[in-house]
């Protein structure tokens, strides 16, 4: 399904395995955009907790949804994410966050909205689109598709390293119950589709530093012509 500007590259993969990074990185090397999926579903949370909608609250949600606006800024402005023109790029990342996304990303609500916009800005290509249902369900005909898996304690090790390194206060057996309790509701989540797709190239990514894991990824994308 490359487009007119390249390759649509979708990475999947478990929690805290290092999507986001690698994926700015490939997107970086190859001059395309990134599509952090993961954040758009923040933002509707962080959206939801300001203005006390729960996401039990059908009718809230819709209202929420129906003004909602988010944008992903390019890479060389930052790769910023603007949620109705405010840079909610650092406030969507605390643990506060991160508790309670999950329960927005199960409402197919949610799910049917977001996949609509992501869909729309992979449609020219020279892409690289992460988070779980990439591969499965958003793009389904991506020309590269990546599962990046990591061992529970490296990635509660990695995830506590950014946390320190921001500044954000939290223990490492926090981090570590965190993760596995959203690995959990990754498990359990309906992402609409069952399965693993065969097309899907998988990255062991314990013991690797982030630019080899963005390396093997970007070799990867111009054995297909990107
Ligand atoms: O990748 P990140 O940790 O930022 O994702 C936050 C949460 O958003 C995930 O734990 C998951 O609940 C949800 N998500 C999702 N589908 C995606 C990306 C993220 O449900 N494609």
């Amino acid at each position: 399904m490359a487009g007119p500007l390249g390759l649509v590259i979708a990475i999947d993969g478990v929690i805290g395995a290092g999507k986001s990074t690698a994926a700015r990185g490939v997107a970086q090397a190859l001059h395309y955009r990134h599509l952090d999926t993961g954040a758009m579903y923040r933002a509707v949370a962080l959206c939801g907790i300001r203005q006390g909608v729960s996401a039990d609250d059908h009718q809230g949600l819709a209202n929420l949804l129906s003004q909602l606006r988010i944008q992903l800024t390019p890479l060389d402005e930052g790769g910023r994410i603007l949620l109705n023109d405010e840079d909610v790029s650092d406030a969507i990342r605390r643990p506060e966050i991160t508790r309670v996304v999950g329960s927005y990303a199960d409402r197919p609500d949610v799910r049917q909205r977001l996949i609509e916009s992501q869909r729309a800005m992979g449609a020219e290509g020279g892409i690289v689109a992460e988070g779980r249902d990439m591969s499965t369900v958003v793009f389904p005909s991506a020309d590269l598709k990546i599962r990046m898996l990591a061992e529970l304690d490296e990635r509660a090790r990695r995830r506590h390293e950014e946390f320190v390194a921001s500044g954000v206060e939290i223990s490492l057996e926090q981090v570590r119950q965190d993760i596995s309790t959203r690995d959990l509701e990754d498990e359990q989540r309906d992402y609409g589709a069952q399965g693993h797709p065969r097309d899907v190239t998988d990255v062991l990514t314990d013991g690797l530093g982030i630019d080899d894991v963005i390396g093997q990824i970007v070799a990867l994308a111009r054995q297909r012509g990107a």
